[in-house]
């Protein structure tokens, strides 16, 4: 009976096709939920973190005033009213709080962690793949901001994090190894060695950075200090080499990283001691690239600069074609908000095509989001 009602709320899933799917629940996915509302039309938003706005609570500084930025030149008021900043600049704490508020008084439809993975089209209508679930729309609007992690480049299941890590707790009773040598690693690790020390689990906190020198500002090294002295059980591995992962005898991936030099004990042999550590028990930080890469998956055009057509970007760097309602190449498919910052390529009317200055911030996101589900027919 159980087996029968899960079958048939997973047909439901997959029968339902929304006009609208967005990905990323930032203020340009909030804003785009919302404006499908009020246009009659349904949506859901992927979040691939636990909370509303977690590009924001990854990457702002804790208690960091919130500023209602508005760009020289646009309308001096927010597309949505609900979602604006206030002007007395509030900390980021208080402002996710007053949108929360926002989303529940309006209903939108939020699935956090919910990972896309990949975008097809079938039978004239999108279906796109996360780690858990297959979903169909009309319309894809992708809102993923601009701090996507790098990836390790090993296979498993490492996490990657850009800034901080959203599931700290899953960690309890884990020994685990955080990887990078900048402040988004010593961020985690802190944060990660409290809480196992508060939940009283001994199992320690792994710090590798592939040189020497850690690179971290004054306060991240302080807070870091503070938790060794509090007991924190952090193990630092300087000039540590991670290679490529190995699968043990019950078929699970792991990291195995190590410290010595190698020795070459002859020819083309080489001998060292290092660790082991399950994948999964793996935190990459390190380091962000911008979508790009994700772009070029998606088979969305890109345009790369030149010196002559090229104001903001640096010659080389590639740039999203969008039309002036914020469409990719691929119909159907848009993108806005941070992912298109500091600039993209515009399709002009008269077919020209130039590079279009587009400043990364609240107000353009939330712009950006009713410019384009004013424009979507369905
Ligand atoms: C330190 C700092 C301070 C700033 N201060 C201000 C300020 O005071 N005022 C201002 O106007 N702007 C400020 N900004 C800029 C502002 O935060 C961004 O312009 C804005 O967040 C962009 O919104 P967005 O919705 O496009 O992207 P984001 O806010 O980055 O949201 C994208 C969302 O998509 C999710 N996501 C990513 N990948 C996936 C995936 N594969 N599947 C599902 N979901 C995914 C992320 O978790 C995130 O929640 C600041 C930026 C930084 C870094």
């Amino acid at each position: 009976m159980q087996e029968k009602t899960r079958r048939k709320s997973k047909e439901d899933k997959m029968a339902a096709v929304y006009d609208i799917l967005i990905i990323g629940a930032g203020p340009g996915g909030v804003a785009a939920g919302y404006e499908a509302g009020q246009k009659g039309c349904s949506h859901i938003i992927l979040e691939k973190g636990k909370r509303l706005f977690q590009g924001i609570i990854n990457s702002y500084p804790k208690g960091k005033k919130v500023y209602p930025t508005i760009p020289k030149g646009e309308d001096k008021v927010f597309s949505v009213d609900g979602l604006m900043p206030p002007v007395e600049r509030i900390p980021v704490g208080k402002y996710i709080k007053q949108v929360e508020a926002f989303t529940s008084l309006h209903k939108l439809n939020i699935r956090y962690q919910e990972s896309y993975r990949n975008i097809q089209k079938s039978n004239g209508d999108f279906t796109v793949e996360t780690e858990k679930n297959t979903y169909r729309a009309k319309k894809v609007i992708l809102a993923f901001g601009s701090n996507i992690p790098n990836d390790l480049g090993i296979y498993g299941e490492a996490k990657t994090v850009a800034r901080r890590l959203d599931n700290v707790s899953d960690y309890i009773g884990r020994t685990t190894l955080i990887i990078g040598g900048g402040n988004a690693a010593a961020d985690v690790v802190a944060a990660l060695s409290k809480e196992k020390r508060e939940a009283g689990d001994t199992t320690h906190v792994y710090w590798g950075h592939i040189r020497k020198q850690f690179k971290i500002n004054k306060n991240t090294a302080r807070d870091l200090g503070e938790e060794i002295l509090l007991g924190g059980q952090i193990k630092i591995l300087q000039g540590a080499i991670p290679k490529i992962g190995e699968v043990d005898s019950e078929g699970i991936d792991r990291l195995y990283i190590h410290q010595s030099p190698e020795i070459q004990a002859r020819d083309d042999v080489f001998m060292y001691q290092g660790m082991s550590f399950p994948m999964k028990n793996v935190i990459a930080c390190v380091g962000t690239h911008g979508p790009s890469e994700i772009f070029n998956r998606l088979n969305l055009q890109q345009i790369t600069c030149t010196g002559n057509i090229c104001k903001i970007a640096r010659e080389g760097e590639q740039l999203l074609l969008l039309t002036t309602g914020l469409e990719t190449n691929r119909k159907g498919i848009y993108a806005i908000g941070g992912s298109i910052s500091p600039s993209y390529m515009e399709v002009q009317s008269d077919g020209a095509i130039k590079e279009k200055k587009h400043p990364n911030l609240i107000y353009t996101a939330i712009k950006d989001a009713i410019t384009v589900i004013d424009g979507i027919e369905l």
